[in-house]
């Protein structure tokens, strides 16, 4: 007899998994039905765990038993007693005998409903006894994902449950799971840095989530796997360097994921916001005025011009398969050369925008669709539109609004190919008369790019979504947008004066003369304002009563680097150097690494420079160090720790640092120190770079404080460093002991909580003590409302994104020395984050805040 064939279970439900015993109900954990675990949902959607076949759907719908072909049959009963709310609260997607595959819906239902009304909201899930599946292993006691690893069983048959257990497993010969940190899962961005990472290696790779899998390369397959934040995902490859394209692929995750991954329920980076108009305060729409969602906020007032996308026909059939081919080679490179001037001239939003649809431009999904249609006899323009219309269209089934807005970019690279194809590059854009108002069904947002931007005073669309690229765009170029106006508004005539409020969410069309006097004034209010901000970022920073505080920027890039001085950042408190060795095969040289360092200072001007040395390990592998796989990154070789274990490594990046000229002061800046050992070890390195260069003036050696032990001895780091820079970010992490990736604690973990404030005055003291600098360069300091606070610690520089800082410096201004070290000693003594953040934005809206 064959051995029994193991099974993989999947979690149908994201929540917490716990023994079936907690199930409030004798015959379940009595385990009359089967064997199983219980899951405490937290989303409601209940997924097949495995392939199968739906035996049972009851009209309740309440429960679902799905049979594997293996013959295991599985019980999915949502809550306990639910057959008594009649079906109430419960929307079934599949049909009693449907086969479904691991990873489809199969059921919602209202959780808040079953919360109230149900006994319990525990969901079990069984192997029924009846099929004679057994239980291997289970996971229990902690927090599941929808797709996750929930149980392998033995089934009697040899047939495959989950879709990786499958004999292609043979094949494979690297494979990593790892949750997503990308603030908004893997989106556009996150799926164009992903393929590109991957650009120079051959291995085959998949991303499997969800139970269903995309080729990693094609960032329109990544994109429609809907992953959002926090979930867990596997990363598979085949190939020669499988090894490289995971450590590669897992680089990208950790690095850019966490760095961008703003806390839930905070404000976050991106500009666009999606402002409804609020319930309390029900926005009028009288005749003459429409309706719509902020997408750039801000108050207009202009007259109207329509922007109509080109009407581009494509004949069906094409000439000849090599002729068609050659033809979009051609309009393709044609785009590829336009989009890659672009990239290098943009600034962030436009440049970002740009890489992404450089990368859908080169999507292997897309082309081989594109290809197959012309080898059927389809015309270039034909196969094009078809094969980006087929992915856009999976797009849109996608619940996640963010990811179907980027059918626009597919949409987007469609218009730019075709009207290459047409032999028309550019497509024609109208001439705009100054104070116009643009109006659209909806932007493309290369048509955005190539507008005149001094002249668009607001931008109406009837269409789109506040997260679009386009919204985005208009946010970053501080124009205020409309978006989902409706299709009246493509109705207005050219010429039409209108009132483009992007506060209240309104258009209004030839408003009263009153109410164009009115909008004038504001207009010329929030100009003024906007000036005294520009000019306060311009200034040195000072508080009311004139205590120096630097605030500086945290950069990555020469883009950011760029943001940085037109925000008025009066140097740099952090360059993350990270970008300069991930996501390749080998470290950069010394003379790479001084070449990028110097755009940067060159950029920066005589501003000072801070460089971080490298942060990796751990959580950020990098693919040429044999860093051994750890159980608990976080707490393992990352930091410090990593360019001590390679010296070698360490030693080029200072000598790199070193050759940098023409900051007023470059410094050195070390990550997770934990003992001042790792200092003198550093310096005995720095010093022996510094004769081998004949460096006469020492580097200025700063320490970050980011773990509990550096801030408690922070006096005895400060008598060996030149200066402290307090990391928030991992500072909380470590000392509230939550994951900052973790998506459940993201509320909870608040940089403001006591417990840190207390580590950042002990720290300040400690520099104090020997006359040294206290900086925080983590994610508080870029929040204006915590910046009274800080000071009042003893932090002396801020080091915050670009685009805070003219807030930041306003925010500084706005308070005296003694009122930040009142507000400090307050907050020392409150009990919680909230209490802080309360007392914080107490203190912001009081009569000295910014207006
Ligand atoms: C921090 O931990 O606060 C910090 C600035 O470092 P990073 O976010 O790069 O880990
Ligand atoms: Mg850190």
């Amino acid at each position: 007899m064959r051995p029994p064939q193991t099974l993989t279970l999947l979690a149908p439900l994201a929540g917490w998994s716990t023994p079936l015993d907690e199930a409030p109900d004798e015959v379940f954990a009595g385990r009359l039905l089967g064997d199983g675990v219980a899951i405490d949902p937290t989303e409601g959607t209940l997924h097949a765990p495995c392939d199968g076949e739906i035996v049972l759907l009851p009209a309740t719908r309440h429960a679902v038993t799905l049979r594997a072909a293996s013959g295991c049959e599985v019980l999915l009963h949502v809550g306990i007693d639910t057959v008594a709310l009649g079906g109430e609260g419960f929307e079934a997607h599949v049909r009693q005998g449907a086969p479904v595959s691991a990873g489809d819906a199969l059921l919602s239902f209202d959780l808040d409903l079953l919360a109230r009304r149900a006994k319990s909201l525990l969901t079990p899930i069984i192997v029924t006894a009846e099929s004679g599946c057994q239980i291997r292993r289970r996971s229990l006691d902690r927090a599941v994902a929808v797709g996750e690893w929930l149980m392998e069983i033995a089934a009697p048959t040899t047939a495959s449950c989950a879709p990786d257990a499958s004999g292609a497993a043979a094949a494979t010969v690297a494979a990593r799971r790892l949750k997503v940190g990308f603030a908004h899962g893997i989106h556009a961005r996150p799926a164009a840095l992903l393929a590109a990472a991957l650009r120079t290696l051959a291995a085959d790779v998949r991303v499997r989530a969800r139970g269903r899998e995309a080729n990693a390369r094609s960032t329109v397959a990544l994109m429609a796997l809907g992953v959002q934040h926090g979930e867990e995902i596997e990363l598979r490859a085949t190939g020669p360097d499988a090894h490289q394209a995971i450590s590669a692929l897992a680089a990208v995750f950790t690095t850019h994921g966490a760095a961008t991954s703003p806390a839930p329920g905070r404000s976050a980076a991106s500009p666009a916001r999606k402002v409804q108009p609020s319930v309390d305060a029900p926005v009028p729409t009288p005749p003459g005025h429409l309706a719509g969602v902020v997408a750039s906020p801000g108050l207009a007032l202009g007259r109207a011009v329509q922007l109509r996308r080109p009407e581009i026909r494509v004949a069906e059939t094409g000439v000849g398969v090599a002729q068609e081919s050659a033809a979009l080679d051609r309009a393709r490179a044609e785009v590829r050369a336009r989009l890659e001037r672009r990239a290098h001239t943009a600034d962030d939003a436009a440049g970002e925008i740009t890489a992404a649809h450089l990368e859908l431009l080169d999507d292997p999904e897309l082309l081989a669709a594109a290809r197959a249609a012309i080898a059927t006899g389809g015309s270039a323009g034909f196969a094009w539109r078809s094969a980006v219309r087929g992915g856009a269209a999976t797009l849109e089934t996608l619940a996640d609004e963010r990811l179907r807005e980027r059918v626009d970019d597919l949409l987007d690279l469609e218009t730019q190919v075709l009207l290459a194809l047409d032999g028309n590059a550019a497509g024609t854009l109208p001439q705009l008369p100054p104070q116009s108002i643009v109006i659209a069904r909806e932007l493309l947002p290369s048509q955005l790019i190539a507008l005149d931007g001094a002249r668009v005073a607001g931008i109406g669309m009837a269409a789109g979504g506040a997260t679009s690229h386009a919204a985005i765009l208009a946010a970053a170029m501080g124009i205020p947008a409309l978006v989902a106006l409706g299709p009246e508004v493509l109705a207005i005539a050219d010429g039409t004066t209108l009132v483009l409020d992007a506060g209240r969410g309104v258009l209004e069309i030839e408003p009263g003369e009153a109410r164009l006097t009115e909008a004038r004034a504001s207009v010329a209010a929030a100009a003024a304002k906007h000036a005294a901000l520009s000019a306060a970022a311009r200034r040195e920073c000072r508080t009311a009563d004139g205590a120096r505080i630097e605030v500086l920027a945290n950069i990555g890039s020469v883009a950011e680097a760029q943001a940085a001085v037109r925000n008025g950042a009066e140097g740099c408190g952090l360059l993350r150097t990270e970008f300069l060795f991930l996501d390749r095969q080998s470290p950069p040289s010394e003379s790479e690494q001084s070449a990028e360092y110097q755009k940067i200072a060159d950029v920066l001007g005589e501003r000072p420079l801070t460089i971080r040395t490298l942060d990796a390990g751990g959580d950020k592998p990098i693919a040429y160090l044999p860093l051994p796989p750890e159980e608990n990154p976080a707490l393992g070789l990352r930091g410090v720790r990593t360019s001590l274990a390679w010296p070698e490594l360490l030693r080029t990046q200072l000598r790199a640092v070193l050759a940098v000229r023409g900051p007023a002061e470059c410094r050195l800046l070390l990550p997770m120190i934990s003992d001042v050992g790792e200092i003198e070890a550093v310096r005995a390195v720095l010093a022996e770079a510094e004769r081998e260069l004949g460096q006469r003036v020492p580097m200025k050696l700063g320490v970050m404080i980011e773990t509990p032990a550096a801030a408690v001895l922070a006096e005895r780091i400060a008598a060996l460093a030149d200066f402290l820079s307090i990391g928030t970010n991992d500072l909380t992490q470590y000392t509230l002991a939550m994951d900052r990736g973790h998506p459940q604690l993201a509320a909870r973990l608040d940089a403001l909580h006591p417990a840190v404030l207390r580590l950042i005055a002990r720290t300040a003291e400690g520099a104090a003590a020997h006359g040294r600098h206290a900086a925080v360069c983590g994610g508080l300091a870029s929040e204006p409302l915590a910046a009274p606070l800080l000071i009042g610690l003893g932090v002396q520089e801020l080091s915050a994104v670009p685009a805070v800082i003219p807030q930041l410096k306003a925010r500084i201004a706005g308070v005296s020395l003694a009122e930040c070290r009142a507000l400090a000693r307050r907050a020392l003594d409150l009990p919680s984050a909230a209490a802080v953040r309360a007392l914080a934005a107490a203190a912001l809206a009081g009569p000295r805040g910014p207006q």
